[in-house]
Order: C-alpha cells, then structure tokens, then sequence
C-alpha cells in the first residue's frame, strides 16, 4: 500500500476539483486531486459559461484560454422561455453566455493545474474517509493496487453521488426525480431560425442550442408522452427524432450523433457543507434539473469561494473560524439555485393549456427592463453577495453596509506608474488587493494584518461604480468582492 501527504486532497477530477485544485496550487499549498476516471470524458453535460464564471476566470488570468475556444451570445434563458435574458445589460467585461462544450472546460482547467504542478491521480477510485484530529485519512483503488493518503482537509468534488458526502455522513434531502426528459448532441443539417430557439407546445418542449464546438448542436426533449421513461432506459436516434420531430414539425435534419443521455430532476441540497476537515463543493454539495445551465458556473464559483480560505488557514494567514465562512456564503447561494430551477421546473414543464399561458404570460414580463435585469443577475450569479465580513476589519478600515462583499466589475485602474491596468489583471496571483486611491496619499495607509497575503497599488479608477469613489481605499478579496473599505 502506498502512503502520501498533502495539504488539500480533492477526490473527483471534474471541473470544480480542478478549479479548486488550481486556486489552492496558485497559493503554493500542496494539493492531490483522485479521479476514478482514466481518461477525461468526451460528451458535455455544460455547455456554457455564465458571466460571473467568466470574471473569476479573468481574476486568475485564465479567460482568454475559454474565450479563444467557445463561442459568445448575449443571451442567457429563464426556463427556455420565449423571451431570452438579455445579458447585454450587466455590467462586466463579459455580458454574454459562453458555449463552450464541458469537456473543452475540463481540459482548460486540468491543462492550468499541471501547469501549476497538482498532482493528479487518475484511475483512483476514492472507497474510505476517516476523520482525525488534525488530519483526514483517504483509501481506495488505483494505481495497480490499492492507496491511502492523509490530508490536512479533504475536498468532495466528486459529484452528484459522492462518496465523501456518504463517508462523513452528510445528510442529502431533497426530491426524486419525477420526470425525464432525453438530450442529443447532433450535425443539424437543415439551418436554424436562430442560433438557440425554444419550440413549446401541447406536445411537449424542445430547446436547440450550439455546442460551442462549431458543429454540433444540443436537442433538449421533454416530450409529454415520454416523460416517465425510466432514467435508466437508454435513449435511441429513432426516439429522439420521433419526438423532436412530434413537437417542432420537423427533426432539423439531425445525423452524426455525438451523444444521446436521459435525465432528471433530482433536486437536493448537502445539509452541511463542511464537517469538521471535509468539505463538499459543486454537484456533491447540491443537484437540480439543469434549467438554465447553472451546475457547472455555480461549482466553479463554489471552489472559488472554498480555495482561498484554505490557503489562508494552511498558510497561518488567518485563523481557522474562516472556513466556516465558506458554509455561511455558498450554502444559501446552493439554497437559492434549488430555489430557481424548481421553479423553471414548473415553467418548463407546461405542455398543458394552463402551463402556456403561464409561459406566454412569463415571456410578455421578461420584456420588461426590470425583469430581464432580476433574472438576468439570478442566472448569472451577479446577484450574490455575501454581507458578513468574513475576518475583523483592519485597523482604520470598515466592511461598508450594503457593499461588503458584492463582486466588482474588472474597472480600468491608472496606475501610479502612469498605466493603465485592468483591476482584474492585479489579482491573478489569488491575493487580497489593497487598492488606495491616489488622494488618499499623504494619511496612513491600512495596516491589513495579513500583509503577506495582499498586494497593493495606488490608481484611480477611470469608470466603474460610482461608490468606488467614495473611499479612500478599498480592500478586495481573493474573489474580486468587496472585503474592507477606509472613508475618504
Ligand atoms: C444534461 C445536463 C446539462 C447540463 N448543462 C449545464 C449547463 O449548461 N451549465 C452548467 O453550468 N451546468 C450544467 N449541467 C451541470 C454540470 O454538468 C454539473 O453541475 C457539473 O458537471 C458539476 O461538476 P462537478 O465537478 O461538481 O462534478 P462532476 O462533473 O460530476 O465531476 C465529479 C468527478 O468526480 C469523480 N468521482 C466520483 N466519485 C469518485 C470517487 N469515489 N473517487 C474518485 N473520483 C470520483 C467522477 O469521475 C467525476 O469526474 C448540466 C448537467 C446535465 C446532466
């Protein structure tokens, strides 16, 4: 039996343990990523980014490698209604949903974390967890034989029927699915009136949407009178077609399947995402239908969350009481997307005359300014905001009410050295960042207890919030949100 240490083990190789992993190996902790998987898979379930996604990416420097390999619209969608969310209207340097195929996420980020020298352990199936005082012990398969590992935390990315959930008796309520609904990826060889369209009627539902690859397209079904197929039934190109064909009138001249899946809405939420040195993070910490194509975009957002507090709690940069922190933020955020894919649930699955005209009447209010921008911040996650302070303020500065921990736009800074940077660009090393405005020059700058884990630069922010420049400096955390602020 072989034996290991690390700082951080992270069972499941999907793309929150990797992303996980990657904040942890910027910071230089050790970090051992287990994924029973041999090889990387090639169908997606994702298929796109959302923007919030799309700025932690930039805040790390990785969001040019996404953009040059996916595919921008400026849109994003509520229940596949008629009406799509109009993402234009957010401010951020990324107001649109990028398709871009999971598997092409996956390998973006597995790419960055060996770059970053993680270790990754493929072909190690995770089967036991025992909690110590200081340390957790991991064993399973792999490797030709069997492995154990120990860690001073333990990460369950490991999906929706994760073993690290079950092994440190992590409670998972929720509801069983009770619908199905089938998915193909396929060559469509007849055009499409728009590049992602919605067809809903008496007969069921179907949204066609790119895949980002430039070639494919993805045929979401939920045909009325298939909608008790056992989840386990495997879907066929005949079914497929016959059904897409049944409610649109016409199969698009669909060939060359890439992918054909059957699934569900299984809704359910960990009742805890931490106990004692275990966390979970993505789908091992909550599963929905995916309606609005949020899975993926909030686990990804999950791991940002998680990962810099456990470097500031391996690195002895801040007390331990900060990873509690990572429950208090995420799990209400994990609560609120159960919340909104129930509910386009409902929408979605409408084909009755009452369910219609709820769709029609949904479609008519999405029109509407206000209600485009409220669901168009929910399903991009603009609209999280965490308003406790996670540490006690620096001496000198305050956690402003109403803006601790809301995200900031990647605003033009000019520099001291007379350049011009974009905020975003300062933080890739996962640092807090000190940003003092010029005029605050000349009284005492902050003193931020954890120096060692904050860079800071003097600019003026040219654009941006206008309440940026009520202060005279502001402090940011790791994820770009508002931590502290000192009055002007
Ligand atoms: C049809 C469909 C469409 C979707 N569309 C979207 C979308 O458009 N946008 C979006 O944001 N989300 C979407 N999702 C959701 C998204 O796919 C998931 O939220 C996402 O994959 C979660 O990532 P994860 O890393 O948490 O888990 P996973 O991707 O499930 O990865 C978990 C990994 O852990 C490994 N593992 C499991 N158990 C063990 C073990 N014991 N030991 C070692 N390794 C283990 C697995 O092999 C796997 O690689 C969709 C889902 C479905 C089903």
């Amino acid at each position: 039996m072989r034996k290991a240490r690390v700082d951080v083990a992270i069972v499941g190789g999907g793309p929150v343990g990797l992303m996980l992993a990657c904040e942890l190996a910027i910071a230089g902790v050790t970090v051992s990523v287990f994924e029973r998987r041999t090889q990387r898979v090639a169908q997606s379930r994702a298929l796109s980014l959302h923007p919030r996604s799309l700025e932690v990416l930039a805040l790390r420097g990785l969001a040019e490698r996404f953009l040059a390999r996916g595919q921008p619209l400026p849109m994003g969608h509520y229940a596949a209604l008629e009406t799509r969310l109009d993402f234009s209207v957010l401010d951020t340097a990324f107001p649109f949903s990028l398709f871009i195929p999971q598997a092409v996420t996956e390998a973006l980020l597995e790419e960055r974390a060996l770059e970053l020298g993680v270790a990754l352990h493929r072909g190690h199936h995770v089967t036991g967890l025992e909690q110590l005082p200081d340390e957790v012990r991991l064993e399973g398969t792999g490797g030709g034989g069997t492995f154990r590992t120990e860690a001073r935390y333990v990460v369950g990315a490991d999906g929706a029927r994760s073993a690290v959930r079950t092994l440190a008796g992590i409670g998972f309520p929720g509801t069983e699915a009770t619908m199905s609904l089938m998915l193909g990826d396929f060559v469509l060889t007849e055009p499409l009136p728009r590049p992602a369209l919605t067809v809903s009627n008496p007969r069921g539902l179907l949204m066609v949407a790119p895949l980002g690859d430039g070639l494919h397209h993805r045929l979401v079904v939920m045909a009325a009178d298939r909608m008790q197929v056992p989840l386990s039934e495997p879907v066929t190109v005949e079914e497929l077609e016959r059904s897409v064909r049944h409610i649109a009138g016409t199969s698009f001249g669909l060939k060359s399947p890439l992918w054909l899946s059957r699934f569900g809405n299984e809704t359910r939420q960990a009742v805890a995402y931490r106990t004692g040195r275990v966390f979970l993070a993505g789908d091992a910490a909550h599963v929905h239908l995916p309606a609005g194509g949020q899975g993926l975009n909030v686990g990804l957002q999950d791991a940002m969350n998680l990962g810099w507090k456990l470097v500031g709690v391996l690195r002895g940069l801040a007390p331990e009481p900060l990873l509690d922190t990572y429950q208090h933020e995420r799990h209400p955020v994990g609560a609120a997307l159960l919340q909104n894919t129930l509910s386009q649930t409902a929408l979605l699955d409408a084909a009755h005359p009452e369910g219609q005209a709820l769709r029609a009447a949904m479609s008519r209010l999405l029109t509407l300014p206000a209600a485009n921008r409220l669901l168009a911040e929910q399903i991009s996650a603009f609209d999280v905001a965490y308003p406790d302070p996670v540490l006690p303020a620096p001496p000198g500065m305050e956690a402003p009410a109403g803006w601790v921990g809301t995200r900031l736009p990647d605003v033009s800074l000019r520099c001291e050295d007379g350049a011009t940077r974009p905020l975003y660009s300062l933080m890739h090393e996962g640092k807090w960042l000190l940003l003092q405005r010029p005029a605050s020059q000349g009284r005492a700058s902050p003193e931020v207890p954890w120096a060692r884990w904050t860079s800071t630069v003097t600019a003026e922010p040219a654009g941006g919030p206008e309440v940026l420049r009520q202060w005279s400096s502001v402090l940011l955390r790791p994820d770009g949100r508002v931590g502290y602020a000192a009055r002007a």
